[in-house]
């Protein structure tokens, strides 16, 4: 049996989720941070899993050719980039390969997996950017993201993955703590006031929002603190106080209130213009979810007539964008909030045929199969953890022709088309687009066509 501290040699056979390396040690997995297929070295075993050990890396003996150094100085401590140390073509084939492997082990293999849609600038694409604060040995307010696995922040100059803008905010906002005396939270003793600060903006608008995220209502300082902010950083349109109170990790709690403009800010998504408010999910990449979106879309055979569900629909945007193509769209979401969203989007870009509903995706779908409901697209783009039998069920039910299956998960993805399969969906190809570029994360999209039978 191995043991923790133990050396040991390795080679790497297969990639693992957050860019870790797995060798085998006689039956044994060891999962080695940031080391690539092929590579050998040795490793210093630092922890036991249930699924097998953690490594790090003592020194390598065989480098793969693809081996970069990292342009990132937080890279070693950070851990929310999992492959800087690796050149960014490769990347992609790694998570091609990877999506491979998954679907050999479900037998699909006969899906054909398209080569990764990867961006040129792989950088500076987040739209949005969460960080949290804690005061050093010398009473310095730090400010960060929550090490891999941990609760410990780490703190940090710039991230390569955010708009330099984002991260100078980040650090006026450090700067008007120190000088309004606000108080970074304390997660082990519940006290101090500020827990977190988000920001998303419209890549297109360039507009901003600062969400802080406190403790509690009471915001002393309050009035100065979101005039010296705005005025720093025109580009902020809208400041919001979100409280939190409960010990979670869930970043957003509650009640919200709006200290500055209009408590949302906006975007333009293929030609569509969107309300964006603090809780409703916006993917963080503009450039290559318009690039997935019209995959998604290009993979459709259309009348024009079609009845649409946007399901898991968000706020609306993939409906919005098929919309003029067909004859109606239904979208359903179970957050209220992007539900309220969605309305206003349609409104405003006067969209008449799309309506949506806020509900469970799965409820929704057996209650409308129930009624003899049918869709002739189905367009599903569920969280990670994948979609329902029921969901699938309820699609078989309607007869549905075309489902387009997009997914943040290819391995939820990968069981719910074996599921599909059960029902007589089949697809032929997967495409991948490079959504989240220098991590493990890959966006994938199908599309499921009934067999007639
Ligand atoms: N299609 C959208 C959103 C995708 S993210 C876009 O591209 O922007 C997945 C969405 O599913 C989120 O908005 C989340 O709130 C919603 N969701 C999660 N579980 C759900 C459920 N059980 N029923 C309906 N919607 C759900």
């Amino acid at each position: 049996m191995l043991k923790t501290n133990q050396r040991v040699t390795f080679q790497i056979r297969e990639m693992a989720d957050h860019g870790y390396g797995v060798a085998y040690i006689g039956k044994d997995r060891l999962y080695v941070k940031q080391a690539l297929i092929g590579e050998r070295g040795s490793a210093v075993i630092t922890k036991k899993l249930k699924q097998g050990y953690v490594g790090e890396v003592v020194c390598l003996h065989l480098q793969d050719a693809h081996r970069v150094k990292s342009p990132c100085v937080h890279y070693q401590s950070c851990g929310s980039c999992h492959l800087l140390h690796c050149a960014y073509e490769r990347q992609l084939s790694l998570k091609r390969d990877m999506v491979c492997g998954w679907l050999k082990q479900a037998h699909l293999q006969s899906i054909c997996v398209r080569d990764v849609v990867g961006m040129e600038h792989p950088y500076a694409y987040r739209n949005k950017v969460i960080v949290g604060f804690y005061k050093d040995k010398k009473r310095k307010i730090q400010v960060g993201f929550y090490e891999e696995f941990s609760h410990r922040i780490i703190p940090y100059q710039h991230c390569l993955l955010h708009e330099e803008v984002m991260d100078e905010i980040v650090h006026k906002i450090v700067q008007l703590m120190a000088q309004f005396r606000i108080e970074p939270y304390e997660e082990d003793r519940r006290r101090g006031f500020l827990r977190h600060v988000l920001l998303r903006k419209g890549t297109v608008t360039e507009e901003i929002m600062v969400v802080l995220v406190c403790a509690g209502t009471v915001f002393p300082g309050r009035k100065s603190f979101v005039q010296a902010l705005s005025k720093s950083f025109p580009q902020v349109k809208t400041i919001i106080q979100n409280v939190n109170t409960r010990k979670t990790s869930v970043v957003l709690g509650e009640q919200e209130q709006v200290l500055y403009g209009k408590g949302y800010i906006e975007d333009v998504l293929l030609g569509h213009r969107y309300r964006i408010s603090s809780k409703s999910f916006y993917q963080i990449n503009h450039q290559q979810c318009e690039v997935l979106y019209q995959k998604a879309l290009s993979l459709l055979k259309l009348r024009g007539n079609e009845r649409v569900l946007d399901a898991y629909c968000g706020i609306g945007t993939i409906g919005m964008s098929i919309a003029e193509k067909v004859g109606s769209v239904v979208g359903v979401e179970s957050n209220q909030k992007a539900v309220n969203d969605a309305k206003e989007n349609a409104q405003r870009n006067h969209v008449k045929n799309i309506r949506f509903v806020c509900d469970d995706a799965s409820d929704f779908m057996r209650r409308a199969a129930k009624e003899r409901q049918h869709f002739d697209v189905i367009l599903m783009d569920p969280p990670r953890s994948g979609s329902t039998k029921e969901f699938m069920d309820a699609c078989a039910m309607m007869k549905a022709k075309q489902i387009v299956y997009v997914s943040c998960d290819p391995r939820t993805q990968i069981n719910d088309l074996t599921y599909f399969r059960s029902l007589g969906y089949c697809c032929d190809e997967m495409t991948l687009v490079d959504m989240f570029p220098n991590t493990m994360y890959v966006e994938t999209v199908v599309m499921l066509q009934r067999r007639t039978m």
